[in-house]
């Protein structure tokens, strides 16, 4: 049997394809070999090995040891170096690798091959004994930790008391002599911890190294892991044996991190840095400040590594070229040279912002690199977000207070104020505002609608604060628990800082963050590559993307992001304009008819004009209505001056108002009267909505010689009976409002499927709708029995502990509300095959559910507008 795989100088036994075999590094190493990167020699030890390491009673194959000869002695030649040579040492890492990367295994060992002897070699070849004497402590330490398992504590305190007694403070500062010192303790280290010297012979320590990579696989943290994570114990992990190379070793030695294109604007050009005479870690780490690639990128007193190290730079031009081309993408490299000679440690598909990611997808298509398609799969959906929104200037300095859920993207920053009233009237002044509230009710909304952004310390991702303030594009932290607000004392306190009316602060939506302070932030542009992307989405796509809104700004927004229509249109916040709210609590608290017709007649003209403006910015494209949805106490006067208010109005005294109000509020407002319960207990609301929607698809139909085709939907639909007869009154007003007039319309009446009942009874419920569109808010908060309004407390540490894989009003359950999605889909269709299916709850702009829907084959997803690009290219991804 093979049991070993070498690869490097421009030939590998492996390729990326035996990932099962030689586990994720091993592979990848030998795939860069093979396209003719300079890989560093070296071997994989399979995963065979390990499963017959633990099937023979931790034993090893017979045939092992030879192969491992031959392959350390093929590495020997290609380095011109012996393994254990007392002049010129060959020095080896040693490092595990399986399929998957997996924490809690044996990660590295470097400088293998390092003793009393060979120390001196590296000293001689290297001239450098500082060095040679560092990397031997390093490899003690790390071999003496990791493979010993002396807890690297006793190593690290030593290092601490040598430097103290020797008064320096950087390990760099330390002397050969100091270095040679701390080897000798470290040792006597070893010796105490585990009752036998450090080994000096090489071999001994590579089969030491290899021993411990394979003990690793057992241990208990990688079980747990594995267990965790479904990988199976047979699967094994391979070892990689490499040969070191040096960026330490002179002033032809250098080591850098580069990637091919720049990987935060995306353009096409190399971008990275490097450090002559120096090792990885001293990039990262900042000691020393990183000189640029070019030349072209050099500033003044900068040395670029075109111009000190051509050679190498040249063969990295190459190396870049040949990357592109084989992987396909973006590459984030790794690369030391040792003497002139370019070695590449790493190749990886490199991170970038979600502007380079769209500019590298888009480039590289049109350099006929990858297709059109992979381009759309090239960009993630959710990255969309920061390029429609300001975020925060990255340079500035913050101070961060706390963090909430992140509940609408975007960063702003502004004034405090605690009510909607303060806001408006700060708002006025020119002011810009943050609302901050415990929580928000439909009253709000005007206030959020004045601010620049809105937290909230209670609610979760479908809170009445988060669902308005994603609609309208503000941007939104909510449940951010650990602030207390006091409205009394128009304060907030959080984390031992108590802010004021009127102090700034700053709320990053896309994290949840919450800063304290004025935090700048910088605007959003829009390249040509996004509308370029938008272009090729909507030709792959299958599903339809419609947006949730109400108001003709919102409407307008979804049309510029290329929403196909509107499909949702939440009436009730129609109702609560300064002009309007008056006469809905009259409509709500009037004793007799008379006085409730009155009312009713008064917010007719109201909402035709909402009505038919939604109408004229979609221009013909479908636009689906909800009749009045939330329970009607969020309605109610709450103060006495708006009591007083009312029964001025209607002539009633206040006292029967008040038995009237306390009459109507409920323990359980979202499992209480609202929905069709209300059009069923007051008929005259919905036929007044849906008069001024007849009358306003007529006037617009007339006014632009276009028809619309209205979509009346009725929300929270437990029975078909219920559908039944509230569609029965719907179609005797329009049938009215067509005979008054004397015009015909077309239009559609159809069913929010947002309560268990309804999926299960879609069957039913599918023979007296036009039209389906699932509400998976309420549809995961009554299946899931979680509020909407308050799991935020709670749901965090759920997902956190695992207990729920994601957040379910956030990316869609499939397991339990996906399931009476799917059935309602099915039962429904069965029932009436041309069904039109949507979804409009907050789950419609969510990647990961809309591949859902795509699955279970609706229609269209309808999300607030700014999610609407989002959507496009998300339904685009899931259809290919
Ligand atoms: C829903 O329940 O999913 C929905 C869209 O309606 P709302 O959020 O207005 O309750
Ligand atoms: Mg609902």
């Amino acid at each position: 049997t093979k049991w070993i795989y070498s690869f490097g100088a421009g030939q590998s036994e492996g390729n990326a394809g035996m990932r099962n075999l030689l586990g994720g590094k091993g592979a990848n190493l030998a795939e860069m070999a093979n396209i003719g990167l300079p890989v560093p020699p070296g071997f994989t030890i399979t995963t065979e090995v390990c499963t017959a390491f633990y099937d023979n009673g931790r034993k090893y194959p017979a045939e092992l040891e030879s192969q491992l000869e031959a392959a350390m002695a093929q590495i020997e030649n290609v380095m011109g170096l012996r393994f254990g040579d007392a002049e010129a040492p060959l020095l080896v890492s040693v490092r595990s690798g399986a399929r998957v990367s997996m924490p809690g295994m044996m990660d590295t060992v470097l400088n293998l091959g390092l003793n009393d002897t060979t120390v001196e070699g590296l000293v001689r070849s290297s001239g450098d004994a500082r060095f040679a004497w560092d990397s031997y402590r390093r490899f003690i330490q790390m071999y003496g930790s990791v493979v010993l398992g002396v807890s690297h504590h006793r190593f690290e305190d030593l290092l601490e008391q040598t430097k103290r007694a020797v008064s320096k403070e950087d390990d760099t500062d330390l002397t050969a002599d100091e270095w040679k010192e701390v080897v000798k303790a470290y040792k006597q280290i070893v010796e105490k911890e585990t009752g036998s010297a450090f080994p000096e012979t090489p071999k001994d320590q590579l089969w030491g190294a290899i021993g411990a990579v394979f003990g690793s696989w057992m241990n208990p943290r990688a079980n747990t892991y594995r267990k965790l994570h479904d990988i199976p114990a047979s699967w094994g992990t391979a070892v990689n044996v490499q040969s070191m190379v040096f960026g330490n070793m002179g002033n032809d030695c250098a080591t850098g991190v580069c990637f091919t294109r720049d990987p935060s604007t995306g353009e096409n050009i190399f971008y990275g840095e490097y450090l002559i005479n120096a090792q990885g870690e001293d990039v990262v780490a900042g000691i020393r400040t990183p000189q640029p690639m070019a030349e072209c990128r050099a500033a003044e007193g900068q040395i670029s590594m075109e111009k000190a190290l051509p050679g190498a730079y040249q063969e990295l031009l190459k190396v870049r070229d040949l990357l592109e081309r084989h992987y396909r993408d973006m590459q984030d490299i790794e690369f030391t040279v040792q003497a002139n000679t370019l070695y590449l440690l790493q190749t990886r598909s490199g991170k970038r912002t979600a502007a380079a990611a769209l500019r590298v997808a888009i480039d590289m298509a049109k350099e006929g690199l990858i297709t059109q398609e992979e381009a759309i799969t090239r960009v993630p959906p959710a990255s969309l977000d920061q390029l429609l929104h300001p975020v925060l200037d990255p340079k500035a300095e913050r101070v961060l207070l706390t963090r909430g859920l992140p509940a609408s993207p975007g960063a702003a920053t502004g004034v405090i104020a605690f009510s909607a009233e303060d806001v408006e009237d700060r708002a006025a002044k020119g002011e810009d505002v943050i609302l901050v509230r415990i929580e928000t009710s439909p009253e709000d909304v005007h206030g959020m609608h004045a601010a620049r952004g809105v937290l909230t310390t209670r609610g979760g991702m479908t809170s009445h604060a988060a669902v308005v303030a994603r609609g309208m594009g503000r941007v939104c932290v909510a449940g951010a628990g650990s602030i207390a607000v006091n409205y009394q004392a128009q304060t907030m306190t959080v984390d031992g800082h108590t802010l004021k009316a009127g102090d700034w602060l700053t709320l990053d939506g896309g994290s949840g963050a919450v800063y304290k302070g004025r935090v700048p932030t910088i605007p959003p542009t829009l390249s040509g590559d996004f509308a370029t992307l938008m272009g090729w989405a909507d030709d792959v796509r299958r599903l339809g993307v419609r947006a949730n809104a109400e108001t003709p700004e919102d409407a307008e927004t979804a049309r510029r992001f290329g929403a196909e229509g509107i499909g949702l249109c939440r009436t009730e916040h129609m109702f609560f304009g300064p002009d309007r709210i008056g006469h809905v609590r009259q409509m709500i608290m009037a004793d007799n008819e008379a006085a409730r017709a009155k009312a009713i007649d008064a917010l007719l003209p109201f909402q035709r004009g909402d009505f038919s403006e939604l109408f004229r910015i979609m221009a013909g494209l479908p636009v689906t209505i909800r009749l009045l949805d939330p329970p009607l106490h969020e309605f109610l006067p709450h103060g006495e001056a708006e009591l007083q208010d009312v029964a001025k109005a209607l002539g009633q005294d206040v006292e029967s108002l008040r038995a009237r109000r306390s009459a109507l509020s409920e323990a359980n407002p979202m499992l209480g009267h609202r929905g069709c319960r209300l059009g069923i207990s007051y008929p005259e609301i919905y036929a007044m909505q849906v008069r001024a929607i007849a009358e306003a698809a007529l006037d617009i139909s007339a006014s632009a010689g276009k028809a619309v085709i209205p979509e009346i939907m009725i929300p929270l639909v437990g029975t078909k009976a219920e559908l039944d007869l509230v569609r029965k009154s719907c179609e005797s007003v329009i049938a009215a409002v067509l005979s008054e007039r004397k015009a015909t319309l077309s239009y559609k009446i159809g069913t929010m499927i947002e309560l268990p009942r309804a999926a299960i009874t879609a069957d039913q419920i599918a023979q007296s709708a036009d039209f389906f569109s699932f509400g998976t808010n309420d549809l995961t908060q009554t299946t899931l029995g979680l509020s909407r309004d308050d799991a935020g407390s709670f749901l965090p540490e759920y997902v956190e502990k695992g207990l729920l894989p994601q957040d379910p009003f956030i990316s869609i359950d499939r397991e339990g509300v996906g399931a009476l999605v799917r059935m309602g889909v099915e039962k429904g269709r069965a029932a009436k095959p041309d069904l039109k299916l949507g979804i409009c709850g907050e789950h419609g702009g969510d990647p990961l559910s809309i591949s859902f829907f795509e699955e279970v084959g609706l229609d269209y997803v309808s999300c607030s507008p700014f999610r609407v690009p989002v959507a496009r290219l998300a339904a685009a991804q899931s259809a290919l």
